[in-house]
């Protein structure tokens, strides 16, 4: 597959090109460098409706024969892996060994999802009657991604929704549209028509779906603000809703944890993606005995990463993506230093165009601190000192987010303890991101509503349908 400034959009199986277009930004150099359709009211009533049609046929159709198609796109998406990837660092970003890792993921997560089985329990069996319940799809799924992972997330979101046997309209962001539009062409020649949908759009085509009668269920990521909006757009017709929000994850190092260990796994947990990762730790509590070893670990690793263009050698951290995202980060490093925070920044980033800013730690900020409190989203950690556990797990849990966290202890049981008294939808002890095809995930507070992956997250694009049968 070559790559072109040819983007269509994917509707009823069909490419699809617009008069209008949104212009999509290399975060790296700031340059135009592909312009993407940009779908109205009209293409979008035009993508329900080919979902619409396609959905009783796929519905009707065998588990196993879904299965089998989603396995071949699966395929299809290992094949263009390389090709992918660098498509994904020119618009996202993220070095591209890295961007190549989220496409084979995403073939990954697919094939695992695909193997899963639509369960029909039966929770009454007695003289008189057997009781099945039944998961049957729901209809038309509108599927709304971010631009932090706009690969696997997608994943996260289609491939349950057309296993259980619902038709899809997905919607990538406007920042990161390429990738989702190549999926789509790919799906053409392997789905049937009108079971997956790709619109690519400028701001106002996500109100236009979260307000669309046209959907069964709305399945977001994104941010908080944006969540709120979509459930009260949801509202109006009781669309079923699964939002994946923010986070403003805590990690509690304990006094006995090994701080080399920590920092160099910290380290990945914080940065990765240059922090965009609504999963990554956003504050780091540690032990007062330990603290400076942590400290003075992290801040050498910081030195020693490669900020700079992701499509170059050797670069471990890419550019924010984009301008509106670099100057609120920006902008939150600058109140912490203008207010007398120490800051240890890591390496120079390059000169010139690009929304690139170091790696930046904050030595002990005061809890009520800004860069404490919001979500930074971006590349700037806390990192606070604490003497008592009890009193760490209140400051842990004192937040009105709850996506996930961690802690870090030799003893695993000492960190079991304090792991099930954090409020967070994942919990990890020792290790941080962790995330699986069969492990649910959710968010606690403000952080979500709903649970994607697992058993639970695949139900979710499903009706629960109980049939009495008389014996
Ligand atoms: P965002 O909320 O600005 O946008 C997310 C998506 O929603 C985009 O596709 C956008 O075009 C669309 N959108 C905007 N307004 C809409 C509306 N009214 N109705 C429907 N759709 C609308 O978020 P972002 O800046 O792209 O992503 C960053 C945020 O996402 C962070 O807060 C991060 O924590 C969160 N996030 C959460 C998870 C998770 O699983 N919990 C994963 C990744 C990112």
């Amino acid at each position: 597959m070559t790559f072109d400034d040819d983007f269509t959009l994917t509707i009823a199986g069909r490419a699809i090109a617009t008069e209008a277009k949104v212009a999509v930004i290399n975060p790296a150099t700031e340059a135009v460098f592909a312009h993407a359709p940009a779908a109205d009211a009209a293409l979008l009533d035009k993508a329900v409706e080919a979902a619409q049609d396609a959905f009783p046929a796929w519905r009707d159709t065998p588990v196993a024969e879904r299965r089998r198609v989603l396995l071949l796109l699966a395929d299809a998406i290992e094949t263009s892996a390389i090709d992918l990837g660098v498509l994904f660092t020119r618009e996202q970003g993220r070095p591209t060994p890295l961007a190549t890792r989220e496409i084979k993921a995403g073939a990954a997560w697919l094939r695992a999802v695909a193997g899963q089985e639509v369960p029909v329990d039966t929770v009454e069996d007695s003289e008189s009657r057997r009781v099945e319940v039944h998961h049957v799809p729901l209809g038309v799924v509108a599927a709304i991604v971010p631009w932090n992972f706009p690969f696997l997330l997608t994943i996260w979101k289609i491939a349950p929704a057309l296993l259980t046997g619902n038709t899809v309209v997905l919607k990538p962001s406007p920042y990161t549209p390429l990738c989702a539009l190549k999926l789509g062409e790919m799906a053409r020649n392997i789905l049937p028509p009108g079971v997956f949908n790709v619109l690519s759009g400028d701001d106002a085509l996500g109100p236009l779906m979260s307000s669309h009668a046209g959907f069964a269920k709305i399945s977001f990521t994104g941010s908080t603000a944006t969540g709120k909006r979509v459930m009260a757009a949801a509202a109006n017709d009781l669309k079923r809703i699964t939002l994946e929000l923010g986070g403003n994850d805590a990690a509690i190092v304990l006094a006995d944890a090994d701080p080399d260990e920590v920092a160099e796994a910290m380290f990945a947990g914080a940065f990765f993606n240059t922090a965009q990762v609504c999963i990554a730790t956003k504050r780091l509590y540690i032990h007062e005995d330990i603290y400076e070893a942590v400290r003075d670990r992290l801040h050498a690793l910081a030195n020693k990463a490669v900020v700079g263009d992701g499509s170059g050698e050797g670069v471990t951290h890419g550019p924010l993506q984009n301008l509106a995202q670099y100057r609120r980060v920006k902008a939150l490093i600058e109140e912490a230093e203008a207010s007398g925070l120490t800051l240890l920044r890591g390496s120079a980033v390059p000169e010139g165009p690009g929304y690139f800013l170091p790696l930046t730690l904050v030595d002990n900020p005061p809890e009520d601190s800004a860069v404490v409190r919001e979500e930074a989203f971006g590349p700037v950690l806390p990192l606070l000192r604490f003497s008592d556990v009890e009193e760490v797990i209140t400051r842990a849990n004192d937040s009105e987010y709850g996506l996930a966290g961690s802690v870090w202890s030799r003893s695993v049981e000492r960190a079991l303890d304090v792991a099930q008294r954090l409020n967070a939808g994942s919990v990890w002890i020792n290790q941080n991101r962790q995330v699986a095809a069969h492990v649910p995930f959710s968010g606690f507070k403000q952080s979500g509503f709903g649970v994607e992956n697992g058993r639970e997250g695949l139900l979710e694009f499903t009706q629960t349908k109980a049939i009495y049968v008389p014996k």
